[in-house]
């Protein structure tokens, strides 16, 4: 083999030019990494921000939500519209349509790929909502205003619902579980806000399977039917791993990238991070799959400082954090929480701005902010403080979360 300079040498080689892979480009640069970057990219757009696409680009507001970063001035070179279909790590190799690209150090951010329903695949009038062209697609319907049903009340499923009322859409969302939020949020947290679906003019059904989609309607297991204009599936996201089988990273039964507590996979010099992989939390004494903003941004940093190393130098154990917009309200999520953790109320929550904190042995895990960000932002601190904190002040609205230690 012929001797590698640091120019001959292949350097970083993401695969995935979402939030993880761009802000781990840059996050080599930021940290010092010298040697070349290449984002390999399967989408033809210059990359972009996802959070906008069921906000402000589905209604029009903002035309795209492209991150603003200078590739060119970072010295980061872009391959858009490159899919990658293998690793062979033996080879130090990733294959795409084009052929081979040899990497040195090789980071996974493939992001998910949302689940699709059983039979509405190729259906008119059905879709996603995970990319630009999925929105781009989406916006000529909203402004026609069809009759709009949801599968799905999930994230994904009330913020799509929420903008599609503000687009004059008669809007249903049915879903299967019991309430909204299923496998997120608990039954007594979930309800007050089902009732925003409501509020907001849209019809909730749960507890009601699909039964089939056809153009038009929507057919639902208890024999009902629905007329459809146009139907949005949201019914979650798998990690987009596929392309590795065969490759030898080990992946879990979510079909994520199992990472080690440095964002490492199973494979040496291979690392991977965001929607696309999970990660060991000593935290929260579990491994967490975060499908959320803060978790692209965040982990890659930690990847760039191992990287940069070349040593195991960063662990990543964050506390997670996401937010939400829907039927005009700012939802807000720092931690994590089980169901054996004690839930305290901050607040009723039929008033405008209300909390819910989670705590175990005397310390906050996890809070929960609607329409007050000064809870999130000082319960975030706690959380991550591990301070222990007194429940009748976490439970007294009136008293600030920062002041709740005990
Ligand atoms: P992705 O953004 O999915 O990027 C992965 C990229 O890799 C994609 O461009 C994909 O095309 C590419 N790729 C996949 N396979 C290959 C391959 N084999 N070869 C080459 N390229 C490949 N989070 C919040 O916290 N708050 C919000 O309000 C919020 N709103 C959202 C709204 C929408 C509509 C969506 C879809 C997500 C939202 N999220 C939100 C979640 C957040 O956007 C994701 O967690 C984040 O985008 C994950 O970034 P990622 O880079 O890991 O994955």
């Amino acid at each position: 083999m012929s001797e590698q300079t640091e120019q001959t040498k292949p350097g970083v080689v993401i695969v995935g030019a979402g939030m993880a892979g761009v802000q781990t480009a840059v996050a080599l640069r930021e940290q010092g990494w010298t040697g070349p970057v290449t984002l390999l990219g399967a989408e033809p757009h210059q990359p972009y921000d996802r959070p906008p696409l069921s906000k402000a680009v589905l209604l029009g507001k903002a035309e795209d939500s492209a991150f603003d970063v200078d590739f060119e001035g970072l010295g980061i070179t872009l391959r858009l519209g490159t899919e990658v279909t293998g690793l062979r790590a033996a080879d130090h190799e990733v294959d795409t349509e084009a052929g081979p690209v040899p990497y040195e150090v090789l980071v996974l951010a493939t992001g998910a790929t949302p689940l699709t329903l059983p039979g509405a695949g190729g259906v008119p009038g059905v879709h996603l909502l995970r990319t630009l062209d999925d929105a781009a697609r989406l916006r000529p319907v909203l402004a026609a205003a069809p009759a709009a049903v949801v599968v799905g009340a999930g994230w994904i499923g009330a913020e799509f619902a929420t903008a599609a009322r503000e687009a004059g859409c008669a809007v249903t969302v049915v879903e299967a579980a019991d309430q909204v939020l299923a496998g997120a949020l608990p039954a007594e947290v979930a309800a007050p806000m089902a009732r925003w679906y409501e509020a907001a003019g849209a019809t909730l059904i749960t507890g009601a399977r699909v039964a089939g989609v056809e153009e038009g309607r929507v057919l639902l297991a208890d024999g009902r039917e629905l007329p459809a204009g146009a139907v949005v599936v949201g019914i979650g996201a798998r990690p987009a791993t596929d392309w590795l089988d065969g490759s030898g990273v080990e992946r879990g039964p979510d079909g994520s990238v199992t990472a080690d507590a440095h964002l490492r996979t199973s494979l040496p010099g291979v690392y991977a991070v965001g929607d696309c992989s999970s990660f060991p939390s000593a935290r929260y004494g579990t491994r967490l799959l975060v499908h959320h903003w803060d978790n692209a941004l965040q982990g890659p940093r930690a990847v760039a400082a191992n990287i940069v190393a070349g040593d195991a130098v960063q662990a990543y154990d964050p506390v997670p954090y996401f937010w939400s917009e829907q039927f005009g309200r700012f939802v807000q999520y720092a931690g994590h929480h089980g169901g054996a953790d004690t839930l305290l109320w901050r607040g009723a929550p039929d008033g405008d701005g209300w909390s819910v904190c989670w705590l175990r042995e005397g310390v906050l895990v996890a809070v929960l902010a609607v329409g007050r960000p000064r809870d999130l932002a000082q319960g975030r601190r706690l959380i991550e403080a591990g301070t222990p904190v007194d429940p009748a002040k976490v439970a007294d609205p009136a008293v600030p979360l920062k002041s709740a230690a005990a």
